[in-house]
Parts: structure tokens; sequence; C-alpha cells
């Protein structure tokens, strides 16, 4: 399909879940910083819907507060403040029930790119994808932008997949994850489709291993007893290491264009091999310091949900036959920290024999924090005694090579808002590369459910369970370590 992207002028920008949190803490933030940048129509407007009983004045006065308190305080100067606030307006709607529709409508207006945010629990998106179009709010060309989960499971993937698709065709639904909206996940496709000096190396043949670590320091406190039903594997891997494991692993697209891009997504995660109990660790971690255990923070004694993940994967293609993915991810672990290692092999042959030693080439990927690229690269160690051979790294960080611009990059969700405004799709996931991904993700749970599994405790500020290093010890490999 050619790219759907249009100039906009002006847009209506409706975010149901208005008052909610995430409405607070990224949608709001990330339209004003757009704003601040000279980078929002005049003609924009963005109306705020809940079931709060206030008007648009006290829309705004709750943005006003959410603003102060989600930016650093150098950008929310009050003048700039409050021409953003001129752009909002707010109507009161219980998506559930009939009153307050009409006003909605009454402020949208002819001939303005019409965007519909669903910022709220997934059960009300068909209550609201129904409304939308039967009372005549939505018409062909209006976007709806949902968040995740999408569905706990295939089966209610799927469902959630109809429900929004009996209102809306798929080239109007716009499914974030944010994690493809940042700067660096992008950068994943311009490293190696932008540079002739990776792509001819990058498979089975010269690539060992490839490992994707998202280690997080925080825990699942506050959100105990929503995060149990979920757990790493759906909260995480089942989309965000997913799609960092997609653009890694994917062929290159014809071009930069939504269903290119999207229809090679999709066919790695079709080519995913299933994953056997054997290499998949879990594991909850454990009370230190001040810090709960996860299963006092999810208020659940006997809570199976793993708070950490990892995982050996192996991809069935030309490409990756024979070198597996290692997936990573946790709460409380050592540090803050995403990264992609690409392991190259060693050289065929060393010329410089035994006692020189041997090296091979090693690509990490930083997405967070201090994103950049680091390759390490063989030399001679430095001075005499013959030659030995060390590793050292070719470090790249963006912040150092692009300046002061590279402060300036947009963040995740700003980006993404006015890629749905404009129609750009490339960012967003498909409905069936959602479901495919479910697809692969339901039996190896269900294994672990079956087999009754407890997962492994591991310390807080720690790199995970023991077990998690002896999955790549058994393969005669290592994880990166998790660092600050
Ligand atoms: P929240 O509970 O803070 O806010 C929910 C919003 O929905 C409120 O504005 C509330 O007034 C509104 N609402 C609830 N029932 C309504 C009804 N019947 N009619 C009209 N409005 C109604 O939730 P949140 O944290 O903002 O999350 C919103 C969605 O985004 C959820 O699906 C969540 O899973 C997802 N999400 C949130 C975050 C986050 O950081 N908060 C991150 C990723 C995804």
């Amino acid at each position: 399909m050619v790219s759907r992207t249009i100039p906009v002028d002006t847009f209506d920008l409706v975010i149901f879940g208005g008052t909610g949190d995430l409405a607070r803490r990224k949608i709001l933030p990330g339209l004003y910083r757009r704003y601040a940048a000279g980078q929002m129509p005049e003609a924009a407007r963005i109306i705020g819907s809940a079931r709060s009983e206030i008007d648009a004045d006290g829309f705004r006065a709750m943005t006003r507060e959410a603003l102060a308190e989600f930016l650093p305080s150098s950008r929310g100067e009050s003048e700039t403040v409050d021409g953003f606030l001129k752009h909002l307006d707010y109507a009161q709607v219980d998506v559930k029930g009939d009153a307050g529709w009409e006003e909605l409508k009454g402020k949208l207006r002819d001939g303005a790119v019409r965007a519909f945010y669903f910022s709220v629990a997934p059960s009300l998106f068909g209550d609201i994808a129904e409304r939308l179009k039967t009372r005549g709010l939505a018409h062909d060309e209006s976007r709806i932008v949902v968040e995740k989960p999408f569905g706990h499971d295939l089966a209610t993937a799927k469902a959630l997949n109809a429900s929004l698709s009996t209102y809306f065709t798929e080239h109007q639904i716009y499914r974030i994850d944010h994690y493809l909206g940042k700067e660096t996940v992008q950068n994943l496709m311009a490293i190696r489709f932008a540079n002739l000096l990776f792509e001819p190396l990058w498979n089975a043949q010269f690539v060992d291993h490839v490992q994707i670590t998202v280690a997080e320091t925080v825990g699942v406190g506050g959100r105990g007893s929503y995060y149990d039903q979920s757990g790493a594997m759906r909260d995480m891997v089942q989309n965000h290491l997913m799609q960092l494991l997609c653009l890694i692993a994917m062929e290159p697209p014809a071009r930069f264009e939504p269903d290119s891009v999207r229809d090679e997504k999709l066919k790695v995660i079709r080519a995913l091999d299933p994953v056997p109990l054997a290499d998949v660790v879990r594991g909850q971690y454990e009370a230190n310091g001040s810090g709960k255990s996860y299963l006092e923070d999810a208020e659940n004694p006997r809570s199976l949900t793993e708070s950490f993940i990892a995982m050996k994967v192996r991809i069935s293609n030309w490409r990756w036959q024979g070198t597996p993915f290692y997936l990573r991810t946790g709460k409380r672990m050592r540090a803050r920290m995403s990264e992609i290692v690409i392991r190259f092999k060693e050289t065929p042959h060393s010329i410089f024999g035994p006692e020189a030693g041997s090296k091979s080439n090693e690509l990490t990927i930083r997405l967070q924090p201090n994103e950049g690229i680091d390759l390490r690269v063989t030399i001679k160690e430095p001075g005499p005694g013959g030659m030995r051979l060390v590793d050292v790294p070719l470090d790249m960080t963006f912040a150092d090579a692009l300046g002061p611009d590279a402060e300036e990059v947009p963040e995740a969700y700003e980006r993404l808002i006015m890629d749905v405004i404009r129609g750009n799709q490339t960012l967003f996931m498909r409905g069936d590369e959602v479901e495919a991904a479910w697809a692969w993700t339901d039996p190896i749970i269900k294994g672990w459910e079956d087999a009754h599994q407890r997962p492994e405790p591991y310390d807080s500020g720690s790199a995970g369970p023991e077990k998690a290093l002896e999955l790549m010890h058994r393969d005669g490999r290592r994880w990166r370590e998790v660092r600050a």
C-alpha cells in the first residue's frame, strides 16, 4: 500500500480518558512539547473527554498541573503553556452511556482530520468504537488510537481486533507500542539499512547470537495486583521485546512504508520456533532493604507470575537458522538499561597462533540510557612481547556525536501522536502482527502453567536468577553485564 502520509494543518484530537494517568503523564505533555517546538498547527484542537464532571476550564487547569508535574521545569514556560491551553476543550461523556455524545460531536469540525485516542481500559474499546461510528462522530478517514494491552492471549486479542474492525478498517486503527516511537528504536532501521557495513554480515553465517535486554530498576509496587495478572512475558516480551527482535531480524523492506515494514516484521514472528520450557527462565524479585518482595508488591503470597524472564529464541528461516536470540527483561534489576548486542563469530582462522588469543566483534546498540552504539574491534595489545590481541570499543554516544540537537529529539508519544495525525502507520502494530505474537506466546505460557512452574527467586538489584546466567553458560556464551 502507498503511504497515506498527508500534510495536515487542522486536526481534532479527542482523548477518551483525558483525565487519566496516561493522558496526564504522556499524551498531554507530549502534545505540549510539539506545540512548544512550533509544530502544532494554529487550527489544532485537543478535546479531553472522560466521566469527570469538569468543564473546559477544569480540563485546562488539570492539564496545567500535569505539565508542571511531568515536564522538566525549563519547558513549562508559562506564556507557552497559556498558548497551548487555548487549544484544549473538554466534553463529559460516559462512554458506556448515551449522554454527552451530541455535545462532543458538536465540537468536531468538518474538514479537520479526526483522531480518537482510546486512553481507557480495553474493556471500553468496543463501546467507544460502536458509538463513534453509529452516532456519526467518526467518518471513513477518522483514526482511532489504542493502547496496550492488546488482549491477554490470542483469543482476547482476536476479540478486541474483531470489535474494532466491526466499525473501523485496519488503515484507521493505530495500535501504539511506545517502544516503536523511541528515537533509538527507529535508529535500528537506519543502522541496518542505511549502512553498507553491517547488512552483509547480518545473518547466521557471521552472527553467533543476539542478546536483547530490557532491565528496569523499578518494581511493580503501585500496580502490583494489575501486573500480577500479566507478568513479564505478557507485559514486555509479547510486545516490546518482540518488536525489537523483529527490527533486528527482519529482511530489508523495499521501502520505509507502513505495510512494507509491517509485512517484514510479521514474517519474522511467523518464523519463530516454539520455545521449550527448558529454554525459559522465570523469576520473582525478593525483598531488600526497604524494597518489598514481588509477592508483597503483588499482594498475592502464592503468585506464580514472573517479574523476570530470560529465554532463548530461534528463528527458522534462511537468514537466522542456527543463530539464537536471547531475550531478557525484568523488574528490580541492578540498572535501568535497554540494549541489543550482536555478537559476531570468531574469525575462521587465526594467523597469529593460539598464544595471541582470539576475540570476536560485538556491536551493541544502546537504547537507554546513554543512547548510542559501541562496536568492539580487535587490535594488538600495545607493547613488546609478541602479538597478543585485545578488543577495544569504538564507542559513539549519539548525544556527543550529534551535539545539542540530540537533546531536542521528540519523545515517543509526541512522535507517534503526530504520525497518527499525518496518517502514517509505519510505527504502529497491525492487527495480524499482534495476533501472530500472541499465537507464539500462548503455548509458551501454557507450558509453564501446565507444569505449575514456580518462578526462581532473585535478589533485587541483581541481574536476575542464577539460572538465567546458566541459560547462556550451557551454550558457552554469557550475557553482557547489567550495569548503570
Ligand atoms: P486511568 O485509570 O488513570 O484513567 C482512565 C480514564 O478513563 C480516566 O480519565 C477515566 O475518567 C476514564 N474513564 C473510565 N471509565 C470511563 C467511562 N465509562 N466513560 C468515560 N471515561 C471513562 O488509566 P490510565 O493509566 O490512564 O490507562 C489508560 C489506558 O492506557 C489503559 O488501557 C492502560 O492499560 C493503558 N496504558 C497506560 C499506561 C500508563 O502509563 N498509565 C501505559 C501503557 C498503557
